[in-house]
């Protein structure tokens, strides 16, 4: 029987979380979510100078906001230390693991001899046991690090779901250090012992750690367990195809809520980043649950595209009910100072708004003519108000103050009005734009007005 599918998402809470990072969540979520597994978050947390409370608030909130729903976690490394020191005990009882008390002295003089013969800098195993082999006597007041007995010969391979067979021969693998002097544990060392107690089946994560991998199956195997099945995934490109980082201008998770991007566009976006469902870039989070695998991860770079992110935001947007919507533009509009109380239901203008708009953002900035007091500009109505238009416009407002009100029948006395005094719509529709909302860009005039109300376009017009 497969025993239940487990991934992880396992961050280092020391920056902010970019579209890419983000991406190494998502896919591991959606292999558990379509396998019926489960997810795991998994914090590690074990580099103190630069971990902050505040980095893992980050990715708790870009996991929140995509609804990366986790089943267990988080975890925090640094509460496991316990367990990652019983395991290192264990270890060094089966002879896994030995102490070596070459001083960081000698370990510059050995790098430096390797260097000056052409030799790749590697730990030369002075300090491993050997059977026959008599060992130094340890250096008093010098506290050994503890150090993996990497197999010597042979080779460690493994089928990676993304990249193919990978083979390393040990040779390449000296004997990492995997508790400090002060006997915390290292990195590839934790990894693995998390991964054996949260019984991953499945590690997918960024390529960066390609490196580590045949060190920490050594590791696995000394533990008498098989490691889980990799999925290293290829890095994610900024718009000019350099890795996406913070240092190149990468925006966090959360400015993208905070530029009125919409959760279900993102998550869209970055589904594709990087995995295909043939030629579908469309589709709901439940199609891309349905369909994920891991057979159709991308083998090359995936590289971050604003403009494909904007049309399928905008896609979103005409989707979405005007009502969330509304509650997703009011917190840019109050940015602007304006309040909508008074004026036009939010969702309504919204409504007119939306197709045209890439971001909630958008929508909100467009927004504000509705909530503020016009104020068109002295050339502009001198413009468009001339002397030969007055009439049109009295004639139009005594219309508009018994149609019935509605965009149609608004429509209706606008062309009403047009035929009676020999003038095109832009003469007429200029000026009515201007002294309802102070400017000339807008939506069609009749929905407009619709939305403002008789009242305030008869006084704005009467004005
Ligand atoms: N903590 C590592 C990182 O943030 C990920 C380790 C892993 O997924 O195995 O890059």
């Amino acid at each position: 029987m497969m025993s239940k599918i487990r991934t992880r998402f396992a961050p280092s809470p020391t920056g902010f979380i970019h579209l890419g990072n983000i991406r190494s969540a998502l896919y591991p979520w959606a292999f558990a979510r379509h396998n019926h597994g489960d997810f795991i978050l998994r914090i590690e947390d074990t580099d103190l100078e630069r971990s902050t409370p505040a980095a893992v608030q980050a990715i708790l909130d870009g996991m929140a906001w995509l609804e990366l729903d986790f089943d267990e976690g988080p975890f925090y490394q640094m509460q496991r230390m316990d367990r990652y020191r019983e395991v290192l005990q264990q270890l060094l009882e089966a002879g896994q693991v030995y102490q070596c008390y070459m001083t960081p002295e000698e370990l510059d003089a050995l790098r430096e001899e390797q260097r000056a013969k052409g030799e790749k800098p590697r730990y030369d195993g002075r300090w491993r046991p050997e059977p026959g082999k008599t060992l130094p006597s340890p250096p008093p007041g010098v506290a050994p690090v503890l150090r993996f007995r990497n197999p010597l010969s042979g080779s460690v391979a493994w089928d990676d779901a993304v990249k193919g067979r990978i083979e390393i021969s040990n040779e390449e693998l000296d004997d990492l250090v995997i508790a400090r002097p002060d006997g915390t544990p290292t990195y590839n060392f934790c990894v693995v012992v998390d991964d054996m107690d949260m019984a991953i089946t499945h590690v997918i994560r960024g390529d960066d750690h390609v490196n580590n991998t045949p060190r920490q199956i050594n590791i696995f195997r000394a533990l008498g367990k098989e490691p889980p099945v990799y999925a290293h995934l290829p890095t994610v490109l900024n718009d000019q195809g350099e890795k996406m980082s913070k240092r190149n201008g990468a925006m966090g998770v959360m400015q993208y809520r905070d530029e009125g991007y919409l959760p279900e566009a993102v998550l869209n976006y970055l589904a594709r980043l990087g995995w295909a469902h043939g030629d579908a870039e469309i589709f709901s989070r439940e199609q891309f649950v349905a369909w994920f695998d891991l057979e159709h991860l991308g083998k090359s770079p995936a590289q971050h595209n604003p403009e494909k992110l904007a049309w399928l935001n905008n896609h979103y947007i005409k989707q979405a009910d005007n009502d969330r919507l509304a509650g997703l533009a009011q917190p840019f509009l109050a940015q602007q100072g304006l309040s909508t109380d008074g004026g036009p239901a939010l969702a309504g203008v919204v409504g007119l708004l939306k197709d045209r708009a890439n971001t909630v953002k958008e929508i909100a900035a467009n927004a504000a003519m509705f909530y503020r007091v016009p104020q068109p500009a002295p050339e502009a109505l001198a413009q468009h108000l001339s002397e030969q238009v007055k009439p049109a416009l009295a004639d139009l407002a005594a219309a508009l103050g018994d149609v019935e009100w509605s965009k149609e029948a608004i429509g209706a006395a606008f062309k009403a009005v047009l035929a009676r005094h020999g003038l095109k719509m832009p003469q007429l529709a200029m000026p009515v734009r201007l002294l309802t909302v102070g400017q000339t860009q807008t939506p069609s005039i009749d929905a407009v007005l619709a939305l403002l109300g008789r009242q305030t376009v008869l006084s704005r017009l009467g004005g």
